[in-house]
This record gives structure tokens, C-alpha cells and sequence, in this order.
């Protein structure tokens, strides 16, 4: 068996030691005579795993006490959807729009806000569109609401891999609420800037069907009683993420993971990695003359997602054909952007992009 390069930006490649632990524990978890998919989400056996899933998380992300993790499914697009559900409670959210990501998640609360409490409403507060979601909005171009519920962003843009660094995120005064889907786990994150933060599993956290939710009880309980009880954030906070049967198997994963990030030095050790990773591709794209470009502002670059093009497209073709020859996948880009984009999440080695690098910089010196 040889594994892939996977630079699928999601699903995406899961660590491989984690898969093999999956694997040993299949038939049986820890001697329970059945594997954790088999087993009642109500036992003993899997309230320890969900239990040291949640301690896990709250070590590596420094959770304060004050926040709820919930283990939900639907996405993050359900989030889209469920965050105004929960919070605007007849008030009005800014929404800053970088990137495909808050575009979507903007659109959706102004679909289902009408529906809920009177006068709940959304706002756009900036967006990029105009510069083809290529860069971060400047301060005065921001008109911020105040009074508003919450304000939304999405931290990394999967798409345009546009990233905001740390030390933009600044209090507005209004609870900030993130996706951080694509880029949650790969450094470090000051979670008390945040009122809600969201993620769906399938990046950086384990297999699809389980999505992360981390949110200040203080923002719990003002979902209106139209809001069906399975996506009240509060009713789920009760009952531990267990009103239904949770995503098990997703959950046992995410620990695993958790485990994983851990044993590579916690959120502070694999940034240092995945810095490690993203400097060497952008240094290969920008030293190649042209060849490649990524079209993104210099500071705001993802080191989770990198788009890039080719100058001549009629040679995309044959870079993907080459590349999946030389083992190296998941590299085309999204429709909407076109050309390539590797993504690199915390389970990539760095030895993945080091053959990606070689491999770009021979295939350039062969057609440039
Ligand atoms: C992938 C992704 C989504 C959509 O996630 P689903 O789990 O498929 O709903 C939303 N936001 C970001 C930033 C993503 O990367």
C-alpha cells in the first residue's frame, strides 16, 4: 500500500497514526468487545471518549471555563443558518465579507432572519468582493453597527486562501463570531476574543458529519421558541451535546486527533510546522519569475490553503497529470477561482510539501 500527497482541502488527510490507531481499535475499543460506531452513545464507554474528546480541546485551545463545546452536525453551513437563529433575537449582525466562505454564510442569515424574532435583520459591514476577495478590508473601510448582536468573519477563506492573522482580530465590542473551519488547531488562538467559534471537522479536526461549536454562555438562551430544539444552542449545552445521538464515531476521531496534536508540541508546536510548510511553497511560487502566482496580499496569506495559477493555463492539464504520477493529489483548484490550490492542513507532512515544492520547481524548469 502507498499513501497520496493529499492536498484535498476537505475531506482531507487525516494523520496517519491516528488512522492506524482507528484501525486497531475497530472491532475493539479498549476491550469493550465492540468498536465505539457500535456502541450506545448513553454507556459508560462512550461518555469517556466524548469527556476526554472536550478535555482535550479545552487543554490545546486554552477554552475558559465560561464557554460551551458542543458537538453538532450539519456542517458549518448549518451554522450559517443556526447562528442567527441563536443570536440575533430581534436585533441586527454585521457580517465582514472576505472571501466565498462569509459570502455564503452572509447570504444565509439574510435568508433566515425575516423569519425569526421582529426586527432581526443583517448588515454588510465590508466586504473584498470588489478586489476578488485577493486581500483584508482596511480599518476605515469597515462601517461597524455598534449595537449589533454579533459580528461574523471567517478567520481563514478556503477558497481564496486569505487568512487573518492573530493580531488583526481586534475587540469591536459586540461578541465576534468566526468560522474557523479551515484553519481551527493550526496555531495558537486567543479563544476570550471570541464570542462563538465554529468549525466544521473535516479539515483540520477528523472525518466529515461532526461540527465543533465553542460559545460564551453568555450567549446561550435567546434563541426565539420557533427555533427548532435540536439547533438551540442552550438545549444542547443541557444536555451535553446528546439531546440525539451525536456523531460517535466523528467524535471519538476529533479525540484522537486532539491526542495526536498533543504529542506534536500542542497548538504552539505544529504552528511551527505548518509555518515551516507554508513559507515553502510561497517562497517557490514567488521565486519562480512568474510562473506561478498567488494573487493574495502578502500579509493576509493562508498557511492552510494556497491558491495559486499558472501564468499559461493550457499547461494546468499537464501539471495535475504529472502531479498525480509523482503522487501528488487534491491539487486543482476551486471552479470558482481556477488554476491549483494545495492545502496544507496540520495533518500534511512537511515532507508532502517538500515533494510538491520539487515537483513545481522541475515541472516550471521543463515548461518555462
Ligand atoms: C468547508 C468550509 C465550510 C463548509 O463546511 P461544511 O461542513 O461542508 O458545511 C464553511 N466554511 C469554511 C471556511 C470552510 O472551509
Amino acid at each position: 500500500m502507498s499513501r497520496i500527497h493529499n492536498f484535498s482541502a476537505g475531506p482531507a488527510a487525516l494523520p496517519e497514526a491516528v488512522l492506524r490507531q482507528a484501525q486497531e481499535e475497530l472491532l475493539d475499543w479498549h476491550g469493550a468487545g465492540c468498536g465505539v460506531m457500535e456502541m450506545s452513545h448513553r454507556g459508560k464507554e462512550f461518555t469517556s471518549v466524548i469527556e476526554q474528546a472536550e478535555a482535550d480541546l479545552r487543554a490545546l485551545l486554552g477554552i475558559p471555563e465560561q464557554y460551551r463545546v458542543l458537538f453538532l452536525q450539519g456542517g458549518a453551513t448549518q451554522q450559517f443558518a443556526q447562528i442567527p437563529m441563536n443570536l440575533l433575537a430581534g436585533r441586527s449582525a454585521d457580517y465582514i465579507v472576505t472571501g466565498s466562505w462569509s459570502e455564503k454564510a452572509f447570504k444565509e442569515a439574510q435568508r433566515v432572519a425575516p423569519g425569526l424574532a421582529q426586527g432581526s435583520c443583517v448588515r454588510l459591514a465590508a466586504s473584498t468582493r470588489e478586489s476578488n476577495y485577493t486581500r483584508l478590508p482596511q480599518a476605515e473601510e469597515i462601517k461597524l453597527d455598534p449595537f449589533a448582536a454579533y459580528l461574523h468573519v471567517c478567520t481563514n477563506e478556503t477558497i481564496h486562501g486569505v487568512e487573518i492573522p492573530a493580531e488583526r482580530i481586534a475587540d469591536t465590542g459586540v461578541p465576534l463570531v468566526a468560522d474557523m473551519s479551515s484553519h481551527i488547531l493550526s496555531r495558537p488562538v486567543n479563544v476570550e476574543k471570541f464570542g462563538l467559534i465554529y468549525a466544521g471537522a473535516q479539515k483540520n479536526i477528523g472525518p466529515s458529519g461532526l461540527t465543533l461549536v465553542i460559545v460564551h454562555r453568555d450567549l446561550l438562551g435567546m434563541a426565539p421558541l420557533t427555533v427548532p430544539t435540536l439547533l438551540d444552542y442552550a438545549v444542547q449545552a443541557e444536555n451535553g451535546s446528546m439531546l440525539n445521538t451525536p456523531p460517535t464515531f466523528g467524535i471519538y476521531m476529533a479525540g484522537l486527533v486532539f491526542k495526536w496534536l498533543q504529542a506534536q508540541g500542542g497548538l504552539a508546536g505544529i504552528e511551527q510546522v505548518n509555518s515551516e510548510k507554508a513559507s515553502a511553497l510561497y517562497n517557490c511560487i514567488d521565486s519562480s519569475q512568474g510562473f506561478y502566482v498567488n494573487p493574495v496580499d502578502p500579509d493576509c496569506r493562508s498557511r492552510m490553503n494556497v491558491p495559486f495559477v499558472l501564468a499559461n493555463p493550457e499547461l494546468d492539464a499537464s501539471f495535475l497529470t504529472e502531479a498525480k504520477q509523482a503522487g501528488l493529489v487534491g491539487l486543482k483548484g476551486h471552479k470558482s477561482v481556477g488554476g491549483m490550490r494545495a492545502s496544507i492542513y496540520n495533518a500534511v507532512p512537511l515532507e508532502s510539501v517538500r515533494v510538491l515544492v520539487d515537483f513545481m520547481n522541475d515541472f516550471a524548469r521543463r515548461n518555462g
